[in-house]
């Protein structure tokens, strides 16, 4: 299980770019990197448009996921995570967060009001250390 993300400075600086353009609707994408036992590394954070464009939930436009997919596969990496912003409330998965980590096992990175975090669902959500580097 992962339990620890390094990301780039600049990605986080992306990420809260991407939150104050979109507010008040949720902003996301997709985090691309390696992983390596317990610990992750995000290479390249790549924006993907919120088709729903709601502020309360978000869904990754499809041909750009995979496009995303593609790209990261070509180049001998994999989608390690995704990130979305909540700009009303806190960097804490939601109740539609929580049902849709469930199926979805790979690293949330959420950005909120109150600053950003990671989380991992395995039986349960789990907090996942976050490294900025
Ligand atoms: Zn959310």
């Amino acid at each position: 299980m992962i339990t620890e993300l390094k990301i780039l400075h600049r990605d986080i600086e992306l990420i809260w770019k991407e939150m104050e353009a979109n507010k008040p609707y949720e902003a996301c994408g997709v985090l691309i990197g390696t992983t390596d036992g317990n610990l992750a590394i995000v290479e390249n954070t790549l924006v993907i448009t919120n088709v729903k464009r709601t502020k309360r939930s978000f869904e990754l436009d499809p041909k750009e996921f995979y496009d995303a997919w593609n790209m990261a596969e070509k180049n001998g990496k994999e989608i390690i995570g995704i990130y979305h912003t909540h700009p009303v409330s806190c960097a804490v998965p939601s109740t539609w967060d929580r049902e849709t980590m469930e199926n979805a096992p790979s690293i949330w990175l959420i950005a909120g009001s109150d600053g950003i975090r990671a989380y991992i669902w395995e039986n349960g959500i789990k907090i996942v250390k976050l490294q900025e580097y």
